[in-house]
């Protein structure tokens, strides 16, 4: 019989700002080294260490589905504006219309919350029109309770790792993505980090995957940010954030992994 399983969530702040979140799910005999990782990723980070970080441990009630992480796509650029460019032909590839992808690549790069800041989650954003619909402009959509399922990590990540894609930061953002590309209403993803030193992103969507993009900002940008795009026609806000940040949902085995490319423009 299959234990049960606990979400663990850590989310630390510096300068009475968000600095950053994880989410894990995980049997309970692993949840104590689980959180002193999560913990000592906080005290570490690239933006300072953590001065306040808060940790939530729940108990998953039930069963939880397991499926396939998306195909990834791995696109070679140049510099951040030839990745930018390409991001923006992905999207509007996806179906995002040029006004919403250009305006919101525009707002990632100037930090999408109040101020020039960087939120804590993800803009929603109506593919048709650009239009913001998040509730809160600083928070947006915290995407929540998703994992590699327990059983096959390690083998997941070794299948990535034997195909070149072995930071923690890819494994993390394709689950993250595998689970936005289900939620009812989503069209497409577009995500670079804020990390200053992390430079590559990705675009997804349901048809093509999880495309990574391998420099979309240049060294030194503490800008950054995510931004899921809604077909908005016949859209249930409450079905689709409910299900980005209550569902649990598991990834147990990797999707095709495609050559290298290199972005022609
Ligand atoms: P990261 O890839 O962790 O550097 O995150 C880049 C940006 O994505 C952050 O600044 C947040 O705005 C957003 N983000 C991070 N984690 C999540 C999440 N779980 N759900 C939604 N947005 C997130």
């Amino acid at each position: 019989m299959n234990p049960d399983l606990y979400s663990i969530r850590l989310r630390a702040e510096r300068s009475g700002r968000h600095l950053c979140g994880a989410e894990r799910i995980a049997p309970e005999a692993d949840l104590p080294a689980l959180a002193a990782t999560l913990v000592a990723r906080a005290m570490t980070h690239a933006g300072g260490s953590a001065e306040a970080a808060h940790c939530t441990i729940e108990k998953l009630m039930g069963p939880v589905a397991r499926c396939r992480l998306p195909a990834v796509t791995t696109w070679e650029v140049a510099d951040a504006a030839t990745g930018r460019a390409a991001a923006c032909r992905l999207l509007l590839a996806a179906g995002v219309c040029a006004a919403a992808a250009e305006s919101t690549l525009a707002r990632l790069a100037e930090g999408p919350a109040p101020g020039g800041l960087v939120m804590r989650g993800a803009m929603l954003v109506d593919a048709a029109s650009g239009a913001r619909l998040e509730a809160d402009p600083a928070r947006g959509v915290r995407v929540s309770r998703m994992d590699l399922a327990p059983e096959s990590r390690e083998q997941v990540l070794a299948e990535l790792a034997a195909a070149g894609l072995n930071h923690h930061r890819v494994a993390e953002a394709l689950v993250l993505a595998g689970k936005v590309l289900q939620a009812p209403g989503v069209i497409a993803e577009l995500c670079w980090s804020d990390d200053p030193e992390y430079l590559s992103g990705y675009v997804a969507d349901p048809r093509q995957g999880y495309q990574r993009i391998t420099r979309l900002k240049d060294a030194g940008d503490a800008k950054g940010g995510r931004a899921i795009f809604v077909d908005t026609r016949s859209w249930d806000r409450s079905a689709c954030v409910t299900f980005l940040e209550r569902q649990p949902l598991l990834f147990d085995r990797p999707g095709q992994i495609r050559q290298r490319q290199t972005w022609q423009g």
